[in-house]
């Protein structure tokens, strides 16, 4: 179920416009509003689950198609072989600010690590 007042429900609402570049039957993906690389892909399920710590058994399928989506994406945008980075914060800790999980995707430029 869509919650009122999460932003990323409401971009897979189209209330919200978003630069969306990939679709499936369960993620949508699209471009980071603040873009930390050049390539920033924000993808999400569309079930509205807040953090990892609220994943249950039956979203593993969801959870997977967050990564089949990474690979078209990857290779959509030419930085598969190169490389690239797939980070999902979560809680204050790791600096989550949406609370409808998503997976970054970053590439296109030297990435450091560990990230800070
Ligand atoms: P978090 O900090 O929760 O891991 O990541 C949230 C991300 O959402 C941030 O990288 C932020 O730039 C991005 N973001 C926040 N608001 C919007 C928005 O309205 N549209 C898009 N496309 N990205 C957003
Ligand atoms: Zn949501």
């Amino acid at each position: 179920m869509p919650e009122k007042d999460c932003l990323f429900c409401k971009i897979l609402a189209g209330e919200i416009p978003a630069d969306i570049i990939h679709e499936s039957a369960t993620t949508i993906a699209f471009r980071d509003i603040n873009p930390q690389a050049p390539t920033h892909v924000l993808i999400i399920p569309r079930k509205h689950i807040a953090t990892i710590n609220d994943i249950v058994p039956e979203d593993q399928a969801v959870i997977g198609s967050l990564y089949l989506a990474a690979c078209d994406i990857v290779t959509a945008e030419g930085i598969a072989d190169d490389g690239y980075r797939t980070v999902m914060n979560c809680n204050e800790a790791a600096g989550q600010t949406v609370f409808h999980m998503h997976m970054h995707l970053l590439g296109g430029r030297t990435l450091a690590w560990p990230p800070g």
